[in-house]
């Protein structure tokens, strides 16, 4: 079964945790980042396309500024990325030479994926590298973007990327082997296969790690964008040296979330995960069934509220009565339009617009 998923993959995103390269002394693990080296390097050579999303640019750095936690002012934070990042790329270019690749360093911002031109753009960067043979190693640019524009977390970093590329697969290496059951239980142990996230949502936790963000709950949110992307995810160990060999031979690895059958197209994935969206619409039960079971455009009747000040072409979250999200789509008025009350006859969201999550 799991075969059945992996058997056509060429090309492969792989995420690196901040607790799988970098090491007790807050500096990059050289041995750890080797071995991970050459089981990427393998993949290369097996005729796979590999793109890396590393984090440990803020934990690399904390080493050389003499912190022991992660500080928690955000100047801190970057200035330990700012230390941290061409630490790492140096490791990184030095390990991928002893296997005649070269590595090629992407810093991202959530601005550059979500501007239609600079989404287009960075895609084209990352083509072209993989097509001259370059492995990408990408991060955040953690140097320039701060709180409210940041990506969130290099889980969904890398669940961004895959759906940008596309990718066939996502691998998210880390510090535990997998999506583990009843943690810290009697009878814990590690789902081989989840095929509907909001049913292990309960068991995910957040991280205490002192380098280290993110946790399952983080990896969990990644795993509805891979998945709703149409690619499927595996969340593996990072500290074993076989993990990316025995996951592409289809062996039982990690835990595998199964991918939605229809893989969105790009503009659809480009409206759905790429922005952080300007304004809510809450609409009511039979507006929302036309729009997740009918494959309708949103028109006025079934707009119950409007939040936020958005534009014309802006991107809108669209949410039950509850408040839960279900869609998001490109708004055809500004806010106050819609909330003027005034519009007849036309369609707030278009449904060539519109992705219902
Ligand atoms: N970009 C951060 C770093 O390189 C890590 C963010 C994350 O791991 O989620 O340190």
């Amino acid at each position: 079964m799991r075969s059945a998923w992996l058997q056509k993959v060429s090309r492969i995103v792989v995420k690196l945790g901040t607790g799988v390269v970098t090491n007790a002394a807050r500096q990059p693990d050289q041995a750890r980042m080797k071995q991970l080296v050459a089981q990427m390097a393998g993949q290369v050579q097996a005729g796979r396309e590999v793109v890396v999303v590393s984090s440990g640019a803020v934990g690399a750095g904390m080493g050389v500024l003499g912190y022991s936690r992660r500080p928690v002012e955000i100047s801190a934070q970057q200035a330990c990325a700012a230390v941290g990042q061409p630490r790492l790329m140096a490791t990184y270019e030095r390990l991928f030479a002893e296997h005649q690749l070269n590595a090629a360093q992407v810093l991202l911002t959530h601005a550059d994926l979500e501007h239609k031109e600079r989404h287009l753009n960075a895609r084209n960067t990352l083509i072209t590298l993989l097509g001259h043979g370059v492995v990408p190693v990408i991060n955040e640019n953690d140097t320039v973007s701060f709180t409210e524009i940041k990506f969130g977390d290099n889980d969904m970093l890398s669940a961004l990327v895959a759906s940008l590329l596309p990718a066939d697969l996502l691998v998210i290496l880390t510090t535990v082997d997998g999506l583990i059951e009843n943690f810290g239980k009697p009878h814990a142990r590690v789902l081989p296969t989840v095929e509907d996230i909001a049913a292990v949502e309960a068991q995910a936790g957040g991280t205490d790690s002192a380098t280290a963000v993110g946790g399952m709950a983080s990896k969990l949110a990644a795993a509805k964008v891979a998945v709703r992307s149409g690619i499927p995810l595996i969340i593996a160990s990072g500290k074993k040296p076989d993990s990316l060999e025995r996951i592409l031979s289809g062996a039982e690895e990690g835990t595998l979330f199964v991918p939605k059958t229809a893989r969105l197209r790009g503009r659809k994935r480009w409206i759905a995960f790429f922005h952080h969206p300007k304004g809510t619409l809450y609409v009511d039960d039979g507006a929302r069934k036309a729009l997740r079971e009918q494959g309708k455009s949103l028109l006025p009747p079934g707009v119950v509220r409007c939040e936020g000040e958005f534009k014309k072409g802006d991107v809108l979250r669209i949410c039950d009565l509850n408040g839960t999200e279900f869609a998001r789509g490109l708004s055809g008025f500004t806010g106050d339009e819609i909330r003027d009350r005034q519009l007849k006859r036309v369609e707030i969201v278009h449904r060539d617009n519109l992705v219902v999550l």
